[in-house]
């Protein structure tokens, strides 16, 4: 089944969690112990993000591969337009479906470590949308999802802007939408009334960040940006002495969050653990997703 179809035909709200392909070997044997225990925490769908920071498409595929032969149900590769001609992407996208890669999340990507401006490759694309039509018609019985920024992506002039660029993502064929991680929960509520209010009708699934500690803010907000609530700052700075104090304290903020957007209807909880398994395996955590499943 495709995210979209289980999407829409399942009863309680679905959970995946996001992998990015391990860069060091001492990474990758943790990637494979981590990638063996997720498989107890049963995510409707994992995703494997595409050389975030610009590198090669390549190990997206070898791990899309690894997660399938697993045992993982659904699993689905981001593909971005990083470096990328169309002929280039043609030929990364052929070879997933040829793998039996049914759902892409497709993006533009961000530009390379240490470039401020995204340069689309020669005969390349410069914004997602036009690799979303280009997935339509070259496989249209692809599941495609795209990002979604509920405080806005980082280089549009406004909201209204970015939702109007999203809507084009999905009007150019786009199934549904997962947000950028985000730790204020109506910021998301906003964004989805926003989105409907623009006529965005498909399902937009919320992306959390279980906090680690402030060091792993400051490092996610060089990718993204995001507001960190006050109370839970002076929460982390009071504990930050306390890397199990300043765990626990980002695992509770991620357990209310989750529990709130459920009860507000979000149709999923989209997990960026990064690669981390142990997180999900805290017992309030993993007790909170089965909660969410029903189970
Ligand atoms: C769920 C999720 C998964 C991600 N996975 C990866 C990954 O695997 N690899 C990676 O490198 N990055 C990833 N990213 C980060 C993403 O690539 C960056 O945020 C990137 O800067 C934008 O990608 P996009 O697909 O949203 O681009 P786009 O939708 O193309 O938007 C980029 C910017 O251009 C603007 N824009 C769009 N269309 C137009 C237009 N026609 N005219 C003017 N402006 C326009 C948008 O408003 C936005 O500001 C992910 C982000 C999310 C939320």
């Amino acid at each position: 089944m495709t995210v979209i179809q289980k999407l829409k035909t399942s009863a309680s709200p679905l959970i995946s969690v996001e992998f990015f392909p391990p860069k060091s070997e001492s990474a990758q044997n943790s990637f494979n112990k981590g990638a063996v225990e997720l498989i107890g925490l049963r995510p409707d769908f994992v995703s494997v993000t595409c050389g975030a920071g610009g590198s090669a498409a390549g190990p997206t595929l070898e791990v899309s591969k690894q997660l399938s032969g697993l045992g993982y149900e659904t699993v689905m590769p981001h593909c971005t337009c990083v470096g990328m001609s169309c002929d280039e992407l043609a030929f990364s996208v052929d070879a997933l479906v040829r793998q039996g890669f049914q759902n892409i999340m497709a993006l533009r990507g961000d530009p390379p470590r240490g470039e401020k401006l995204f340069k689309p490759a020669v005969g390349g694309f410069r914004y997602a949308a036009e690799l979303v039509a280009f997935l339509r018609e070259r496989h249209p019985q692809l599941c495609i999802g795209v990002a979604g920024y509920p405080e806005k992506h980082p280089e549009s002039c406004s909201r209204s802007d970015d939702i109007q660029n999203l809507k084009t993502k999905v009007e150019s064929g786009a199934d549904f939408i997962t947000t950028q991680l985000f730790l204020h929960n109506h910021v998301y509520f906003e964004f989805v009334e926003e989105c409907r209010a623009a006529g965005i009708t498909v399902p937009i699934v919320p992306g959390l960040l279980p906090i680690i500690s402030l060091e792993q803010i400051n490092r996610m907000r060089t990718f993204c940006e995001f507001h960190v609530p006050a109370v839970l700052l002076r929460n982390l700075e009071a504990a930050k002495n306390d890397p199990i104090k300043m765990e626990r304290i980002g695992l509770y903020w991620a357990i209310e969050q989750i529990s709130e957007l459920v009860e507000g209807g979000a149709p999923g909880i989209h997990l960026y653990l990064l690669n981390r398994a142990k997180t999900a395996f805290y017992p309030e955590l993993f007790a909170c997703l089965s909660r969410v499943r029903g189970n």
